[in-house]
């Protein structure tokens, strides 16, 4: 490959997230590295025949939120396919075996999204720390009588409390970094992670009973996979302390619905829950109604313009790609075991 190499482009995503990820700046730098064709347009699927020509011609593809399964048929119309620039996180809804054995050059953006979620979470510690949402909820029938605060004070503050994180991952590492500002214990769970790396970051590793058991609040950051569904259902939300706080921004499919329903209805468990299972939530489900529940629609990860950070992601891999050089955050299928 020559250095100023310019492949063949085809950008595929929903049509809502191109204006939203690709402004007059990213376009300018994609359109510097690579050669769009006589229609820049991007693609919201694979199989139509106008979308079968460019694919055809496609050195490289810039995918994101929408792009459909690379299988062996879409990769068979794609014989010139040699690099995936993917603007957003997780890749698992667009590789396939195929795509893997055709040793095809993937990239995430997933330390990009890992950002917003980092920071959405550190502030939801912190607003659990202090009941907040909940608080904020009861306001509305106490009105003038503040004095309900003063039920639950002493449990109530960022100082001496114990955090455990679920996963430390991209995300769970952020937010134990930005715990190191509070005067708080944080314990983490992660099978594939050694203590050493944990410590480094100021917190403890620990088994997954221990941190249960130990912490006020429990914030899940777990990748989705066949071992971890489910990993909190009744047994294990039962180990949680009386009064501690779930945040879940990782997948619904980590915990139990039904166990933490029971949990939250009897008021020993409260949770803060951008994510859910099913999601969204059936209209009737119980945690709408609770006081002590706080469900956010599966905003902490990148949103507007945040989610120009991913693209930019992509457009620093498609660089390296025409230079020839390898990529900075490359996914592997051995890696696919563990991440999200
Ligand atoms: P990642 O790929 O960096 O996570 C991998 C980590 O999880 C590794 O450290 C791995 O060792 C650990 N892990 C694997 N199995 C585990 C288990 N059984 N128990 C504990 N740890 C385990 O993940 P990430 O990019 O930080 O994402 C974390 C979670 O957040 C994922 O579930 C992801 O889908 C979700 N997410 C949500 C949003 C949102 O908008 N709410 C946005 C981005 C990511």
């Amino acid at each position: 490959m020559s250095p100023r190499h310019r492949p063949k482009a085809l950008l595929v995503m929903q049509d809502r997230v191109f204006p939203e990820q690709f402004g007059p700046a990213e376009l300018e730098r994609l359109r510097t590295l690579a050669d769009l064709g006589p229609d820049p347009t991007p693609v919201s699927e694979l199989d139509s025949p106008a979308a079968r020509a460019r694919l055809a011609d496609a050195e490289v593809l810039i995918t994101s939120w929408g792009c459909p399964r690379l299988d062996r048929d879409r990769l068979a119309a794609a014989p010139h396919l040699q690099a995936v620039f993917h603007c957003a996180g997780t890749v698992r809804s667009l590789v396939s075996d195929e795509l893997w054995a055709r040793g095809i050059r993937v990239t995430t953006a997933a330390e990009e999204n890992a950002e917003p979620v980092a920071q959405f979470t550190f502030a939801a510690i912190v607003f659990a720390g202090k009941k907040a949402p909940f608080l904020a909820q009861a306001a509305r029938s106490h009105r003038e009588d503040w004095a309900y605060k003063h039920r639950s004070r002493a449990q109530l503050g960022n100082v001496d409390r114990t955090i455990g994180l679920i996963g430390f991952s991209r995300i769970g590492a952020r937010v134990a970094q930005r715990l190191l500002s509070l005067q708080v214990q944080t314990l983490v769970y992660d099978p594939f992670v050694d203590a050493d790396r944990i410590a480094a970051a100021g917190a403890r590793r620990v088994e997954l009973e221990e941190l249960l058991t130990s912490s006020d609040v429990v914030s899940v950051h777990a990748p989705q996979l066949p071992s971890t569904h489910h990993m909190l259902a009744a047994p294990q939300l039962a180990l949680m302390r009386d009064g501690a706080t779930l945040i879940n921004t990782s997948r619904g499919s980590l915990v139990d619905t039904t166990a933490l329903e029971a949990e939250c209805a009897s008021g020993r468990l409260d949770a803060i829950l951008d994510v859910t299972d099913p999601e969204p939530l059936p209209a009737g489900s119980i945690l709408y109604d609770l006081p002590n529940v706080m469900i956010t629609p599966h905003i902490a990860g990148s949103l507007g313009a945040e989610t120009r950070m991913m693209s930019r992601r992509a457009l620093t891999e498609l660089a390296l790609y025409t230079e020839g050089l390898p990529a900075e955050e490359e996914v592997t299928s051995e890696a696919m075991g563990v991440m999200a």
